[in-house]
């Protein structure tokens, strides 16, 4: 089995900060980003610098003090988006131009109002004129969901010849199925003629609460970049989690071929931070979140400690059994961590940290 690297774009600073009430300060941003790159996420998305004077500086603020991950910029295919992300980005240790158009026959006809070649040529166009400004440049196709096969393959293709090395594919209306969505990676992947010289990635959004099965279904099926937020903060039902799909890749390893660099020991901190900043608070039973209750059952604990837990090192917060509740950090190696009996069960639980 390859252990191919997948790659983690997080867009918390900028899809998620489109979560209504969201909005964030420069300052904010700096310290998430921080704790991103302290994460090791590979990819910050920091903004849209044509958006506002605001965006502009945040990114180019965010470019100025990260240097382990790659700082993002998000640009239509517009010169006046690209230059613009091309300046906020000058300063980067390393940096990418991520551009996009819509490519769904809907969004060409009435909000492009250009022709299926029109695009092609746009797109061409956007990606060369970002590689004046960085060799790491991002394609996305827009409403990807509503675009026919064929089309996609074309501008892939093209977008690909012009220097584009990462190829997005987004479920922006949070509308695909996992089975379908992983269908459609595979065929592109397949079809595109020098699909190998590219990257291939999905953003998925959480309306059908699908975002994390659907962006595992695309990386079985060949996608080595997901885009994602912490604590899947996001527009409508948000994007998919950081954390749940880092978990479920690390956890699953049997299923899935590929391993990220995130440090999850950082989980728990970012995902708090996230929270305080937005104001955000995270369901406490959400997976992978700040606070993960465990059963009382000894087997069930064991099995969400050993395949869980463990690996993370920090993840556990509360523990429960019946109403007692420790609380712990669970973050030493060798610390031994112990659960009253609940009157329920009269188990008592003992858990080795190793
Ligand atoms: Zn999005």
């Amino acid at each position: 089995m390859s252990n191919d690297k997948l790659i983690i774009f997080d867009t918390t600073l900028r899809d998620g900060e489109q979560s209504p009430g969201a909005s964030m300060t420069k300052d904010e941003k700096v310290r998430i980003a921080k704790a991103l790159e302290k994460l090791r996420v590979d990819v910050i998305e920091a903004g849209f610098p044509i958006a506002s004077v605001g965006d502009f500086e945040a990114v180019k603020a965010v470019a100025e003090t990260v240097t382990d991950s790659t700082v993002c910029g998000l640009a239509r295919a517009l010169d006046a988006d690209i230059d613009r992300a091309g300046e906020a980005l000058k300063n980067a240790n390393s940096a990418r131009i991520h551009t996009f158009i819509a490519t769904s026959p809907i969004h060409m006809e009435h909000k492009l109002r250009m022709s299926p070649d029109q695009v092609v040529e746009q797109a061409v166009y956007a990606v060369k004129r970002a590689r004046n400004f960085t060799d790491n440049v991002e394609f996305s196709a827009e409403d990807a969901g509503r675009s026919e096969i064929d089309f996609l393959c074309r501008v892939f293709e093209a977008v690909i010849d012009a220097g584009a090395t990462t190829i997005n594919v987004p479920d922006t209306v949070g509308y695909a199925m996992p089975w379908q969505f992983g269908d459609t990676i595979k065929q592109l992947i397949e079809r595109v003629p020098n699909s190998d010289k590219a990257i291939f990635s999905v953003h998925c959004h959480n309306d059908l609460g699908l975002a994390v099965a659907n962006s595992l279904a695309a990386v079985q099926n060949g996608a080595r970049q997901v885009e994602c937020t912490i604590n899947g903060l996001g527009e409508r039902a948000g994007n998919a989690s950081l954390e749940e799909l880092v978990m479920a890749v690390r956890t699953r390893h049997d299923v899935y071929d590929c391993e990220t660099s995130i440090d999850t020991t950082q989980i728990v901190t970012c995902s708090k931070l996230v929270s305080n900043i937005t104001g955000f608070a995270v369901q406490p039973n959400k997976a992978m979140s700040v606070r993960m209750h465990l059963h009382t059952s000894p087997v069930f604990t064991r099995m969400v400690y050993s395949r869980v837990v463990r690996p993370t090192r920090s993840c556990v917060h509360r523990m429960s059994a019946g109403r007692r509740t420790a609380w712990c950090s669970a973050s030493t190696p060798g610390e031994t961590l112990f659960v009253p009996a609940s009157k329920s069960s009269g188990t008592s639980l003992r858990l080795r940290l190793n």
